[in-house]
């Protein structure tokens, strides 16, 4: 393949996704920020809409469309607010689809109508206070005895795990020793309100306000032995792959961002006079916009170009170098965007009163979660077949 413009349906339901975003989440999205509100009635509006059920079969009540079609509502959702970016986000790739991967027909029968049509969000419980990018190195442990999984560890800075309709968290565990030693890691459901399963209160963030994200402890949390996930012993295979995707879906939300910058700035430097003439006439100014434009068209090429390879089937190390390579770029050319467009409003940059500050805050984040940039580069370098550690 040689284009990524995308078809006349992915832009027929980018037209679909924008309105809703414009309507439902535009006008709020300042306010949500400010008193750290997650707002339920949109999230489930999303639901309604049918976004969380993109690419997940009929039978399910899903749309069995393409993973593009999920880039493209992250990318729209997170041009307007980066909070529901990430919510819409990790609710299909963390939520729904490692269920959908590796779940049993009754696992899914179980859980997936519901998530799908978004009255219920899940969580993927893989990062620890001692363990993140080095996530194989995880300390929790669930125990089978008697039929059952007793869990007992912590979970850290864990999405869409404490909100009102959150109905279960995937836990990536220690389940036993592998025989050269290896810790021995699969995934197990634990549905919420079990009891040993505790919802700690949701972090004080940088940005992100109006996303869910909470610490987690289990203390001799119990659920039937069935609640395992895929095979026993396969989930670090499991989340690697659950990550490649998420990676994607991450640069999506990353170009919404650089969009919604170069939007912001060069409306902004229209209307903005500096020495009698608008700051757009200032080459200073308009070269930033350009530079703005570069990485919106870079970013979009790279991210759609992964969602291609996914949606062909490619073979899983060239989807694994693509999904590393978007991400890197797209995140840390947010990162970028956002500092130039905050530069480019002056003053009015540092307040709140455009939403400018928020994309500000709301960035950074983007290059730490799913892998941070340095773990891309990681990917990226031993893809090429260096010897990196
Ligand atoms: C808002 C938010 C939401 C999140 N949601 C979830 C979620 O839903 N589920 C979940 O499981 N996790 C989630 N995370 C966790 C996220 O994936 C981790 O924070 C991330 O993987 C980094 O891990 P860490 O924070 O432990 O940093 P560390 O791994 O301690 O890294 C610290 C620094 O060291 C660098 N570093 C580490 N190892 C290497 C290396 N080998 N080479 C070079 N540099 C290295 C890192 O790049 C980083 O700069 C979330 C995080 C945030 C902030």
């Amino acid at each position: 393949m040689t284009s990524f413009e995308l078809s006349r349906e992915h832009e027929e339901f980018r037209r679909s996704v924008r309105e809703f975003a414009r309507a439902e989440i535009a006008p709020h999205a300042a306010q949500w920020d400010r008193t750290h509100h997650f707002p339920i009635d949109t999230v489930q509006a999303m639901g309604a809409l049918g976004l969380f059920g993109l690419t997940a079969p009929a039978e399910f009540g899903g749309a069995a469309g393409d993973f593009t079609s999920l880039c493209v509502a992250i990318e729209e959702v997170g041009r307007v607010d980066q909070s529901m970016g990430i919510t819409l986000e990790a609710a299909v790739g963390l939520g729904i689809n490692p269920l959908l991967e590796y779940g049993t027909q009754e696992q899914k029968e179980r859980w997936l109508p519901d998530l799908i049509e978004g009255r219920t969000l899940a969580g993927f419980g893989l990062t620890e206070a001692g363990s993140g990018s080095d996530a194989g190195g995880l300390r929790t442990r669930a125990d089978l005895h008697d039929g059952s999984w007793a869990l007992n560890g912590d979970k850290q800075f864990i999405t869409n795990s404490g909100s009102e309709i959150t109905a279960l968290v995937t836990v990536a565990a220690r389940t036993g020793e592998r025989p050269d030693g290896r810790p021995e890691i699969s995934t197990i459901v634990v549905p919420s309100g079990t009891p040993g399963f505790v919802v700690e209160p949701a972090y004080d963030k940088l940005g992100w306000h109006a996303s869910d994200t909470h610490p987690l402890t289990f203390t001799d949390a119990t659920v039937p032995a069935d609640h395992l996930l895929g095979e026993r012993g396969r989930g670090f295979a499991q989340f690697l792959a659950t990550l490649d995707d998420g990676r994607v879906a991450i640069a999506a939300l990353a170009l919404g961002c650089i969009e919604a910058c170069l939007e912001l700035s060069t409306t902004y430097a229209g209307e903005r006079t500096s020495f009698d003439v608008p700051i757009g006439a200032k080459q200073g100014v308009a070269f930033r916009l350009a530079d703005l434009a570069v990485m919106a068209e870079a970013s979009r090429t790279l991210t759609y170009k992964a969602a291609a390879l996914k949606d062909s089937g490619a073979p899983a190390e060239r989807f694994t170098h693509a999904a590393a390579i978007a991400k890197l770029y797209a995140t840390e050319s947010a990162v970028s965007a956002t500092r130039i467009a905050t530069q480019v409003f002056g003053g009015y940059g540092f307040m709140e009163e455009y939403p400018i500050a928020r994309f500000y805050r709301d960035a950074k984040v983007l290059e730490v979660g799913e892998g941070t940039s340095e773990i891309q580069r990681l990917v990226i370098s031993r893809g090429l077949g260096l010897p990196v550690e």
